[in-house]
């Protein structure tokens, strides 16, 4: 190796030792016969000193270095003279006085400095991102991702689970995404898909008597991007024979657990994780993937209001909706503009309008309170557990719009006050999913999840007889506003996965063409499998505190799904397309 030691390495006990250090200069600052330089590699920094008194050639070298330039400095490690020691740096004790150096490369000013953040523009991070990936906090989340995934192997290797590698070339998978195509030269007109998730090929392993499998896939879906979102990203995915429910949650929230504790420096808010019912989630929460740092739940407040003068609750309630409120703690004194913007803020998410009772002292100031008698003011005020200081704020509208707005709204005020901690971590459960949505447009059911999620056992007469009110095996792991992960019990019997087929409107020949092979695989004796498959990116965005997916991925690509580094997507050559059978339109 052309360096000894590791310059975030050297400390006290390293005094009066000879090192040849290798690494970038962070730091340059001159003070007449003398350079400092901050020496970095991956392990850290260290102080290096060139003088022009005792070795002037040597001088001459970290004279002319620049801020990223590669040095090899040989020399002696030393106590740092009284009164310079620099507590804010792990090797401050110390520093290298330089007795030879070698420029092993020059570099270019960077676009932007690797030593702090000054707010450049995203895409110049990803344009530069070899760049934006020497930067501390960019290497401390890819290592802690290192960290997370060989913790994962090692703990599921130590049960018995099988790592196994499935294709990236292979005929789509019905996740509900859009799918990214692969265009086939051997067979013209033909296209292989990306996996949007190793879903079948890991229940065929079942098939094949694996019994427990893992593979850290990546997964591949052509969505509209969002902070949390990527077109390529990667999941811990894992399928397990002969279990049931509970043993899935149990292995995942184990390995959870132990990689919160063990791996990283948050809290968890719950052990163990608590569980909610679907129907419970949204009920209290607005959605099914609730944060639970905080309280804030929603109330109905509809059996109150439904006889009222004022006409928008009361309608609410008489057209089978709702009216559900939640409670801002210390917000009474939010001003009219303030008011309008969060009514303006619930609008963006479907509801009509916000109403609202602030409890300024024993005053009441509200959008409609004059409408009601006192009795109801304070029966509401009461439902409500309403403090004086208090903000209530109320939505009433057909069911599905309250919880969104509501459940959005709950963590918007949330964050204002300061009740969103990023050191802690709520995991929970959330279970008993509604196995299908109708689909309005299309007349048909939706799976919740996806297709091959079991009913529950007592349900599956429902699927003959009212699907709406069937449930499925399907567990989701939510945490702070995050679904981390999904996965459920698979249907194993033929005539179920047919019933499924059926009400999604496949008919036999569709099923046939799409699924045929795991139609034909399910009779060869399956056995009872399930499994769950976590997003490592939203894990690692949340042990990591970072507010997106793409700071814990090395090379992420960009909002709209592109790669400004590498140029990515490109044109390609009339010959390939050819090739390919491909002829490009007009406008393209
Ligand atoms: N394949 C599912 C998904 O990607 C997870 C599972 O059911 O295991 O959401």
């Amino acid at each position: 190796m052309l360096k000894t030691h590791n310059c975030g390495e050297l400390r006290i006990e390293h005094a009066g030792q000879r090192v040849t250090l290798a690494g970038w200069v962070q730091r340059h600052r001159s003070h007449g016969g003398v350079v400092f330089i901050n020496l970095r590699d991956r392990s850290g920094i260290v102080q290096v000193t060139f003088d022009q008194e005792t070795a002037p050639e040597t001088f001459s070298v970290g004279d002319l270095a620049r801020a990223e330039w590669v040095l090899q400095v040989e020399g002696q490690v030393r106590r740092r003279p009284e009164g310079t020691e620099n507590p804010d740096m792990s090797t401050g004790q110390v520093e290298v006085v330089a007795e030879r150096a070698k420029v092993l490369n020059q570099a270019k000013t960077p676009p932007f400095y690797i030593d702090r953040e000054a707010g450049e523009a995203e895409i110049l991070r990803l344009k530069y991102r070899y760049l934006d990936l020497r930067r501390d906090r960019m290497q401390q989340n890819l290592i802690l991702r290192h960290k997370v995934v060989k913790f994962i192997r090692d703990f599921l290797a130590e049960r018995d689970f099988v790592e196994i590698e499935t294709p990236i070339l292979t005929k789509s998978t019905p996740e509900g995404a859009r799918d990214y195509l692969v265009p086939s030269r051997n067979h013209p007109g033909q296209f292989f898909a990306l996996p949007q998730s190793p879903q079948q090929l890991k229940q065929l392993l079942m098939v094949a008597g694996f019994e427990r499998y893992f593979q850290i896939a990546r997964c591949f879906r052509d969505e509209d991007l969002r902070g949390d979102r990527q077109p390529e990203f990667t999941q811990l995915d894992l399928e397990v024979s002969f279990a049931e429910r509970e043993d899935i949650l149990n292995l995942t929230e184990e390995m959870f657990t132990r990689i919160v504790e063990e791996v990283s420096d948050k809290k968890l808010l719950f052990k163990p994780f608590p569980r909610l019912t679907y129907h419970e989630a949204v009920e209290r929460f607005g959605k099914d993937n609730p944060d639970l740092r905080f309280g804030m739940e929603l109330v109905d407040i509809g059996d109150l209001v439904v006889d009222s003068d004022f006409a928008i609750f009361r309608q609410a309630v008489i057209e089978g909706g709702r009216v559900k409120g939640i409670r801002a703690e210390g917000l009474a004194n939010y001003s009219r503009k303030q008011l309008d913007e969060l009514a303006s803020f619930v609008q963006r998410h479907g509801a009509k309008g916000l109403a609202w009772l602030a409890l300024q002292g024993d005053q009441v100031r509200s959008s409609f309170a004059k409408y009601l008698s006192e009795d109801t003011v304070a029966a509401i005020v009461k439902r409500m557990a309403g403090q004086p200081g208090d903000l209530l704020l109320f939505v009433a509208d057909r069911s599905p719009i309250v919880a969104e707005a509501l459940g959005r709204l709950r963590v918007e005020l949330a964050s204002r006050l300061g009740l969103r901690d990023p050191d802690v971590l709520a995991m929970a459960w959330v279970i008993d999913f509604p196995l299908f949505g109708w689909n309005e447009e299309e007349k048909r059911w939706d799976p919740s999840h996806h297709l091959f999620t079991a009913p529950m056992a007592e349900d599956v007469p429902l699927l003959y007889s009212d699907p709406a009110a069937a449930r499925g095996q399907q567990y989701d792991l939510v945490c702070n506003d995050y679904e981390i992960g999904g996965g459920s019990i698979r249907i194993h019997q033929r005539e179920i996965q047919e019933k499924v087929f059926e009400l999604i409107g496949l008919d036999v020949e569709d099923a046939r063409q799409q699924f045929g092979h795991m139609l034909e695989a399910f009779e060869y004796g399956t056995p009872p499998h399930g499994g769950i498959a976590p997003g490592i990116d939203r894990l690692l965005m949340l042990l990591a505190g970072e507010p997106n997916i793409r700071e814990v991925i090395a090379f992420p690509k960009t909002q709209t799904a592109s790669d400004p580094m590498v140029g990515a997507p490109s044109p390609v050559t009339e010959a390939q397309l050819r090739e390919l059978h491909i002829c490009l339109l007009e406008d393209s």
